[in-house]
């Protein structure tokens, strides 16, 4: 079956979308036109010239990769590097390249919830929620309309809170207007005073939503001109944010744990001296996640497990956390299975491959 790039991208995006992404990212279809059709996509962690050129052996139209190809801009395309052969193998070949970095990591069941699934964690939340991304919609309605204005706001996604969704407050009061001799008013003449009796109904809303709650809004309100207001709020969004944090089922001794994430990433794991003997809570971050360290401190975590700890960072771990460092790669190879498995539900008649080919630029011995 034949699926449009952008409807893959749209699907993509309800799931991770791009407002999350970190400030120095770019993930969003980096190449390929939006209305073209394919049959099958190639999902990897990476976009290298193999992954290209496997893409283009499996008949794959478009790779969705959780790493972008395309950072920063691109003065000149003459292949100098393995990124550049990659992009230009895939615009000859017209295979279009979508990437889901950190919009993918923040959303709470992106990367991170794959990982904590793996290790068994229970409970799992953000470990560092972002603040900013929540508003609060105030609107004032006539009476008798707050019921269907609400639940088509709440049908665009306003008021969802956590595990709560068609959260809302009402305040009842008095609302004045007068119309122009142009205005067309639902409630009383134009030229004459109106009091109506309304509410004042207030909706908290995602940054993501805020176009398609306000466009149900309107669409719904009975005024010619809708009396609203929106505010930034400071709050944290529990369900947007870096790393997580939770529970195992029951403590785990320290070296087992240690051997667990062994067997379960594979790869090295490099740790700091165990300074407890059980562990039971556990924070991680896909990716590089020191930055994070602190948080994981204050969150009471036994042990942090993330990727590319410099040596002297691991000294931070101070005897008060254990640092579990995994390689970058290892860490987020079940990103690839994640995106896959996403995108089969969402296209149930449509191929999608994962990669063959190992990107990790690491070599052990
Ligand atoms: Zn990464």
């Amino acid at each position: 079956m034949d699926i449009k790039i952008k409807d893959i991208s749209a699907a993509l995006e309800e799931w991770a979308p791009l407002v999350y992404q970190e400030s120095y990212d770019n993930s969003r279809l980096l190449f390929g036109d939006q209305n073209s059709s394919l049959s099958r996509v190639l999902v990897s962690l990476d976009v290298t010239e193999e992954i290209v050129e496997e893409a283009v052996a499996q008949g794959a139209g478009m790779i969705v990769s959780h790493h972008p190809l395309i950072f920063g801009g691109i003065k000149s395309l003459t292949g100098k590097n393995d990124a550049q052969r990659a992009l230009i193998k895939a615009i000859q070949n017209n295979i279009a390249i979508y990437a889901l970095h950190t919009n993918l990591d923040n959303v709470a069941s992106g990367v991170n919830w794959e990982i904590g699934r793996r290790l068994g964690v229970q409970n799992a939340k953000i470990l560092a929620p972002k603040k900013g991304l929540l508003k609060k919609l105030v609107v004032f309605v006539p009476k008798a309309d707050w019921k269907k204005l609400s639940e088509a706001m709440w049908q665009a996604g306003a008021g969802s809170i956590g595990e709560y969704d068609k959260c809302s407050f009402r305040t009842e009061g008095s609302g004045t207007f007068r119309g122009s001799e142009n205005s067309n008013p639902t409630k009383g003449e134009r030229g004459t005073l109106h009091e109506e009796e309304e509410y004042r109904l207030e909706v908290l809303v995602e940054q993501h939503r805020e176009s398609a709650v306000l466009r149900a809004m309107k669409e719904v309100h009975p005024y010619e001109e809708v009396a609203y207001e929106i505010y930034a709020i400071e709050n944290e969004h529990q369900d947007i944010g870096s790393g997580m944090v939770g529970d195992l089922a029951e403590a785990v001794d320290t070296q087992k744990f240690l051997e667990k994430i062994k067997d379960t990433f594979g790869g090295v794991v490099r740790f700091t001296k165990p300074h407890k003997g059980q562990i039971k809570r556990v924070a991680w971050c896909g990716g590089s996640g020191s930055f994070l360290l602190s948080t994981a401190k204050s969150a009471q975590a036994d042990l942090f497990l993330s990727s590319d700890f410099k040596y002297h960072q691991f000294f931070e771990a101070d005897n008060e956390i254990l640092i579990a460092d995994i390689g970058h790669f290892e860490n987020e190879a079940f990103t690839i299975g994640l995106i896959a498995e996403y995108l089969r539900k969402k296209f149930p008649n449509f191929a999608v491959l994962l990669t063959e080919n190992s990107t990790n630029p690491i070599n052990y011995l």
